[in-house]
């Protein structure tokens, strides 16, 4: 994948040179990187790499050491190919390394090296490039027979790129042309395909949308039958540049947004760049400025971050033509008048555009005399870069000068110039063979992509409806689970309280609130055997109302109740927390005292007899004195309760009869 990328920034990097700048001096930017060489030697390389592959297959009689020699090339043209090699630090190296591992009688992979050194040429001045051009010339006499051949093709097409960078535009037709039909003569799809694609990008620049579009139409197919979709992406951001030029800018973000997620993805920052720059003009082709101007910003600090002033110039210029397109002409200035000075005058797009932004600048200001001045220079530099599309905006601008200036002679004459720039220009756009060939391509094109993005599409629906299912069951899952627990919980709740409930009327006392007689024989069961055990003193007090048949009978049962709840009150308020008060008969209690020895269970039954006897009954009833008898026993070795209280029953029996209101013990 990386390797990959390399290539390809390579390739967009040739793209914008050929597309948007065909600019000697721009060149030397990419050049001195190492830019542009890389992809074209890698694209003719490829096609010779697979010739050379099958012919050492056949070639059965060269000895071992020669083929490991040859594997050692293949493998460097492969880093070749794979933009791996950094211009011009390794490729020298790796040249002379080719031309040393290279056998004399290996003719294939001979004619790939000179192939791969035409397009390593020093090309970063006019005078390197027309080196490069000279070059290039005496290989392709030298290698003029047998005709067409693998190697004259690629030297015919390499040649053609260097005029091209020089502005020979004719030259590099010329070439062009050769090399297409030697391409086809050899039936080689890859060569047919790098030949298109190459006449095409330089036609599209040119403005000659019908043949620029039938090229990279068919190298776009070839490209994508081969499949080679690093020349497909190269290929296709062309295309998508000469959609713009040919007004369907819709078409060419369609393309370029695609182009742009791709690099993005693999982190090709220099080819997302040049695409966003690409995008930049697209949508000023449809009138989106502020778009466009985000697209552009973007790129500008890109080559501000890399160290780049003249390219982040360039863009500085497009960005305040942008802003003039609406209006805005304060911004405008200060981005011109920062920039204008980093752009030499034979840095020749860039410049051409600097001087046309510099003449609507002046022209609004009202100052024609530089306004026109700026517009001759930048006619020149239109007319040398062959920007046709340039030359009538700086044709029409001239024309509104003059008006301006009531010039209306020169304003006329300028006006039949830019008509005739146009009309040619129209022409080409207005071609049946533009029409047709957009429309073929966009419908086989767009029909397989449709297929293909409507199976994408559907494949996704029914994943989201699937998840969606399940996102509706796993909420359905959750809620019944929650109302389940919850109903649970309030149930278990219920069921505890109830339980709790049960227990304590199964234990308690409903009139007076303290222990049952069960639940006072079971814990006097458990006092019984903690005190054998420890062998600690355990009393019980059992106390009885006195006369109680009598309240019961003088004052009515529920004076009666009364008088055994205060009776409870006043024993269990009288008691600690560790001894227990129980009702086990009518107005009969139980008093277990853990811990206490018969003497101190005597005292403090006479104590809680005195504070009835005391008790202000009055509060309960008129009338009504309460007084009640007790009997007190205290543990020795009793094994059960029953003897134990049988001999506090017998205490009390005996307190009875000695009058009550008194205590006895056992
Ligand atoms: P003594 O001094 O000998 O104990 O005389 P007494 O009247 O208290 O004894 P007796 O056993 O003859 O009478 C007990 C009475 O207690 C009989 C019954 O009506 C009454 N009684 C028992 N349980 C309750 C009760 O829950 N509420 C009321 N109001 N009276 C009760
Ligand atoms: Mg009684
Ligand atoms: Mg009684």
């Amino acid at each position: 994948m990386h390797f990959m990328g390399m290539a390809l920034s390579l390739t967009l990097r040739d793209l914008k040179i050929i597309i948007d700048a065909q600019e000697r001096q721009l060149l030397k930017f990419m050049l001195n990187r190492g830019h542009v060489k890389y992809s074209f030697v890698i694209a003719k390389l490829s096609v010779i790499s697979i010739c050379i592959s099958f012919l050492s297959l056949t070639s059965l009689s060269l000895k071992a050491e020669e083929l490991t020699n040859s594997e050692k090339a293949d493998a460097i043209f492969r880093q070749f190919d794979l933009g791996e090699i950094n211009y011009p630090e390794q490729s020298d190296k790796m040249l002379a390394e080719l031309d040393r591992l290279i056998a004399d009688d290996d003719l294939k992979r001979r004619h790939k090296l000179v192939g791969l050194r035409c397009w390593y040429q020093d090309s970063a001045t006019t005078e390197e490039i027309n080196v490069a051009i000279e070059h290039a010339s005496k290989l392709i006499l030298l290698y003029s027979d047998p005709k067409p051949s693998y190697i004259l093709t690629e030297l015919l097409m390499c040649r053609g790129f260097y005029y091209n960078l020089n502005s020979f535009t004719d030259k590099a037709l010329v070439d062009y042309n050769k090399a297409v039909d030697d391409s086809y003569k050899l039936e080689s799809p890859r060569l047919i395909a790098d030949a298109r694609s190459l006449r095409g990008t330089m036609f599209s620049y040119q403005g000659e949308y019908s043949t620029a579009l039938e090229d990279l139409i068919t190298a776009q197919q070839i490209y994508e039958s081969l499949d080679t979709p690093y020349w497909e992406i190269f290929n296709l951001t062309e295309l998508a540049t000469a959609y713009r030029r040919f007004g369907d800018p819709a078409t060419a973000l369609r393309y370029q947004e695609k182009l742009l997620a791709s690099f993005t993805e693999t982190d090709q920052n220099l080819d997302a760049n040049e695409v966003r720059v690409q995008m930049g003009y697209s949508y000023e082709a449809l009138g989106q400025f502020d778009k466009a101007i985000e697209h552009f910003k973007a790129a500008k600090l890109y080559w501000e971050a890399n160290d780049d002033p003249e390219m982040a110039a360039d863009m500085a210029v497009t960005i305040a033509n942008a802003y003039m397109a609406l209006g805005q002409y304060d911004k405008a200035k200060p981005l011109l008048e920062n920039h204008k000075h980093i752009i030499p005058a034979d840095f020749d797009a860039p410049y051409s555009h600097l001087m046309y932004a510099l003449a609507q600048m002046a022209h609004h200001e009202g100052n024609s005399k530089q306004a026109l001045a700026y517009l001759e220079e930048s006619q020149q530099a239109f007319n040398k870069s062959a920007n046709n599309r340039g030359l009538t905006d700086a044709q029409k601008l001239t024309s509104e000068v003059h008006a301006s200036e009531q010039n209306w002679q020169q304003a006329y004459l300028e006006l039949v110039e830019y008509n005739k720039t146009h009309a040619a220009l129209d022409e080409k756009l207005l071609s049946d063979r533009n029409a047709e060939m957009l429309a073929r391509f966009d419908n086989s094109k767009f029909k397989r992509e449709n297929e293909l993005l409507e199976r994408a599409a559907k494949a996704r629906e029914q994943q989201l409806a699937v998840m969606e299912r399940n996102d509706t069951l796993q909420i359905v899952v959750i809620v019944l689970s929650v109302i389940i627990l919850v109903i649970l919980s309030i149930f278990a709740y219920k069921q505890l309280i109830r339980q709790r409930t049960y227990r304590q009327l199964a234990l308690t006392d409903e009139l007076t609130g303290l222990s049952n007689r069960r639940d006072t024989y079971n814990q006097g069961q458990l006092f019984l055997k903690q005190a054998k055990a420890s062998g600690k003193p355990f009393s019980v007090i059992s106390f009885d109302a006195d006369h109680f048949k009598a309240v019961n009978d003088t004052l009515g049962h529920e004076v009666g109740d009364k008088v055994l709840i205060k009776l409870a009150e006043i024993a269990s308020s009288m008691m600690r927390d560790t001894d227990v008060v129980g009702r086990v008969g009518g107005e009969e209690f139980l008093i277990l005292l853990p811990n206490v020895e018969q003497g101190t269970a005597v005292e403090i039954a006479n104590r809680l007899l005195s504070t009835i006897a005391n008790f202000d009954w009055q509060q309960v009833a008129p009338e009504l004195k309460q007084t009640v008898s007790a009997g007190v026993a205290s543990f020795s070795n009793e094994t059960t309760l029953s003897p134990l209280l049988l001999k506090a029953d017998k205490a009390l029996y005996k307190a009875k009869e000695s009058g009550r209101n008194c205590v006895k013990a056992v």
